[in-house]
C-alpha cells in the first residue's frame, strides 16, 4: 500500500505489507528459505538467493523506511551489524565526529575494531552546535549522533548538526533507536542516514535482535544494498516476522510510554530521595526547548541518581523493585531498569563516562506500557 501521505499510525499498521500474491494472506508470511526456482537461468519473480532478497524482509525494510519517510531502507541482524554496515561507507584516514554520550556498544565497535582499520574518531560533546564546527577538518567524512543520549537523555540539535556536517562535505548519521520513527524522523531534520536498534521500541517486545538502517540517499542506498548482500549480516525471516508483528503497535507503545514516562518523571522530580532526573520532557532539562523542536514526545527513557551520590545506595534501589526488571536493552512492553556504569556502559573507561557526566550512580529506566500506578508505587517502595 502506498502510505506516502498518510499519518503514522496508519502506516505503521499498512506500510510494506500486501497480501500474500498466491494466496491472499493478510499477514506477510515467513519465507524460511534459502533459495528461489528460476524459470531460465536469469529469469525469476525478483528472488534468487535469501541473503540478497527475502519478501519477509523486504516487507519489513519498507514498512521501516515509511516511518522514516525515507525512499530506501535495509534490515540487518543487529543494531550493531547495521552501525557495522555504515562504517563500511568510509576509508582509512577518514574521521568521525561522534557525540561522547552514546551507547556502549557503538563506542566499543569503534574504538576496538574500526579504529584498527584506520578509522579515526572524535568524540565530542554536541550539547552546543556551535562547540561542533570547530572540530570539521577535511578528514571529517561522518558525523555520528545519537539523540535522546544514551544514558544522560542528553538532546542533540540535529537540524544544526546536519546543516553543518551538509556545509563541510561529511554525512550526518542518527542513531534513532531512542525516539523511534513515531516521536522523531532524522531525515525530516536534514539528516542523510538513520539508523536504529530495531531491538528496542520498534521490534518492543524484547523477543528479537534485529537493526536497520533508512536513507533518502540513491548513491548511499545502493552501496548498503551492496554491503548487505556482500558482507551478509541479515536477519532471518522469523525475526522479521516479529518485527513487522511488533510494528503494528508501535505508534500505541509510543503513546504509552510518553504518557507513562511523563508521571514517573513528575514524581521522581518531586521525590526527597531522589538527585538528578534526566528526562527531555522536563521544563528543567537543560535541552528542552530543542526536544520540543525536533520530537513528537519525549518517550520513556528516564535516568535519575539517588539523592546520596553513592553506588552502593543504587544498587539497593534496583535490588528493592519488584515490577522493574534488573537488564540490559530497553524499549520493550515492560518495564527495565539498569545500572549503566556496570552494564551498558561498562565498556567505557571511567575517565571517559565522567567526562561525560556520567555518575556511578545512574540508574536508567526503560518505563514500560504497565499501569502507570503500579511502576508508581513500585518506585515508591524501591526508593531509600
Ligand atoms: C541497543 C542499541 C544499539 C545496538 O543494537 P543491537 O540491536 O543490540 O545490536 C545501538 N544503539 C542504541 C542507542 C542502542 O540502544
Amino acid at each position: 500500500m502506498n502510505t506516502k501521505n498518510l499519518r503514522k499510525g496508519t502506516v505503521a499498521v499498512h506500510a510494506g505489507v500486501e497480501p500474500d500474491p498466491t494466496t491472499g494472506a493478510i499477514m506477510t508470511p515467513i519465507y524460511q528459505t534459502s533459495t528461489f526456482a528460476q524459470e531460465a537461468p536469469g529469469v525469476h519473480k525478483g528472488y534468487e538467493y535469501a541473503r540478497t532478497q527475502n519478501p519477509t524482509r523486504h516487507a519489513l525494510e519498507k514498512s521501516i523506511a515509511a516511518l522514516e519517510n525515507a525512499q530506501f531502507g535495509y534490515c540487518f541482524a543487529s543494531g550493531m551489524a547495521a552501525t557495522d554496515t555504515l562504517m563500511k561507507l568510509l576509508k582509512p584516514g577518514d574521521e568521525v565526529l561522534v557525540t561522547n554520550d552514546l551507547y556502549g556498544g557503538t563506542y566499543r565497535i569503534f574504538t576496538k575494531v574500526f579504529a584498527e582499520y584506520g578509522i579515526k574518531f572524535k568524540f565530542i560533546s554536541m550539547a552546543s552546535a556551535e562547540d561542533v564546527q570547530s572540530h570539521f577538518t577535511s578528514s571529517v567524512k561522518m558525523v555520528w549522533i545519537e539523540t535522546p543520549t544514551n544514558p544522560l537523555m542528553n538532546i542533540i540539535d540535529i537540524a544544526e548538526i546536519s546543516k553543518m556536517a551538509k556545509a563541510n562535505g561529511a554525512l550526518a548519521v542518527v542513531d534513532n533507536t531512542f525516539a523511534t520513527p513515531i516521536l522523531q524522523n532524522p531525515l525530516d531534520l536534514g539528516a542523510d542516514i538513520v539508523v536504529h536498534s530495531v531491538t528496542k521500541y520498534i521490534g518492543g517486545h524484547s523477543d528479537t535482535v534485529l537493526g536497520a538502517v533508512a536513507t533518502n540517499k540513491e548513491d548511499i542506498a545502493e552501496k548498503l544494498a551492496f554491503l548487505q548482500n556482500s558482507c551478509g549480516a541479515i536477519p532471518g525471516p522469523q525475526d522479521c516476522f516479529l518485527v513487522l508483528r511488533g510494528i503494528k503497535t508501535l505508534q500505541l507503545r509510543m503513546q504509552r510510554h510518553c504518557e507513562n514516562g511523563e508521571k514517573i518523571a513528575a514524581f521522581l522530580s518531586n521525590d526527597f530521595r531522589v538527585g538528578e532526573v534526566y528526562w527531555p520532557g522536563l521544563d528543567s532539562h537543560k535541552n528542552h526547548a530543542i526536544a520540543k523542536k525536533q520530537m513528537h514526545g519525549f518517550g520513556g527513557m528516564i535516568s535519575f541518581t539517588p539523592k546520596e551520590d553513592k553506588i552502593d545506595k543504587a544498587i539497593q534501589i534496583l535490588k528493592n523493585f519488584k515490577l522493574f526488571t534488573l537488564a540490559e536493552s530497553l524499549g520493550g512492553v515492560e518495564s527495565l531498569c539498569g545500572l549503566p556504569s556496570m552494564m551498558t556502559h561498562a565498556s567505557i573507561p571511567k575517565e571517559e563516562r565522567e567526562k561525560a557526566g556520567l555518575k556511578d550512580s545512574l540508574i536508567r529506566l526503560s518505563v514500560g506500557i504497565e499501569d502507570a500506578e503500579d511502576l508508581l508505587e513500585d518506585l515508591d517502595q524501591a526508593l531509600i
